[in-house]
């Protein structure tokens, strides 16, 4: 490859803004034959070129990133929202905390309060937390954090659902983010007419918190027979057709997520 192809063909990429938004970088590899587009792990995006690119190739490159945009897009969606949570937090620099599908960095910080700070992979952010605070609470403020940011999703998704359920004007539940324990991700406690959600389920994708409170929501409606019976399953298949599938998912991707666990700190 001509040296100045590669800087060329990064430039004509840059033009095209088909990547404006990604962390990415062409990059050329020795053994490859034609154009490759992929995602490393945390979002970063790699226009892989065979040896024999050059500079007039541009043209037919930015149609390959073009045609594969979609892809792209729900790809580095995926990966970034797919950097591991470990089960155990040291509360120190760098601990992943995933929110609603976003990755966020804890980042501890001299003065301030909670706050989040987009970083350059476009779905990663910066969680900045007082160090203070961690030092006088552990990790209570993240978890309250994840109650904060729940209860906000929950109040702007909720009044897509409530309508389409029948439950407006005196039927609405109460909707409360809490901890429920190890067990639930959600409960609707039918004496108080609440729809209670679990704060660790925020660390999981959109779609499937979604569905945890149709699936609540659900319950609130007082379908007749037993609590997951013929009745409720039929309100459920009619409301979320993809339910069952999404709660598949769910029990994969559940069992990783963080329960506010902090390993011991060192020295
Ligand atoms: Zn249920």
């Amino acid at each position: 490859m001509v040296v100045n192809a590669r800087a060329l063909l990064t430039d004509a990429l840059t033009s095209s803004g088909l990547l404006d938004g990604y962390d990415w970088s062409l990059e050329v590899r020795p053994r490859r034959r034609s154009v490759g587009v992929t995602v490393e792990p945390g979002g970063r995006v790699v226009i892989a070129v065979p040896p024999t690119a050059r500079a007039e190739h541009a043209s037919r490159l930015i149609e390959i990133v073009a045609s594969n945009a979609q892809w792209l897009s729900t790809h580095v969606a995926k990966s970034c929202a797919s950097v591991p949570t470990p089960p155990e937090v040291s509360l120190n620099d760098g601990d992943g905390f995933s929110l609603l599908g976003n990755s966020h960095s804890l980042r501890l910080v001299d003065a301030g309060s909670v706050s989040t700070e987009r970083r350059p992979c476009y779905t990663s952010w910066y969680l900045n937390v007082p160090r203070r605070k961690v030092a006088a609470h552990g990790a209570r403020p993240i978890i309250e954090w994840y109650m904060t940011e729940g209860t906000r999703w929950v109040e702007a998704q909720a009044p897509r659902w409530l309508p389409r359920l029948d439950l407006t004007g005196d039927k609405t539940p109460e909707l409360r983010v809490v901890d429920l324990g190890k067990r639930r991700w959600g409960v609707y406690r039918p004496n108080h007419h609440r729809v209670e959600l679990h704060w660790t389920l925020f660390q999981l994708p959109p779609d499937l918190v979604e569905h945890v409170l149709v699936h609540e929501l659900v319950h609130a409606t007082r379908p007749g027979g037993s609590a997951h019976g013929p009745e409720w399953r039929k309100r459920m298949t009619a409301f979320m057709p993809r339910w069952q599938h999404l709660r598949k998912e769910l029990d994969d991707r559940g069992r990783s997520v963080w329960t506010g666990a902090v390993q011991q700190r060192q020295g």
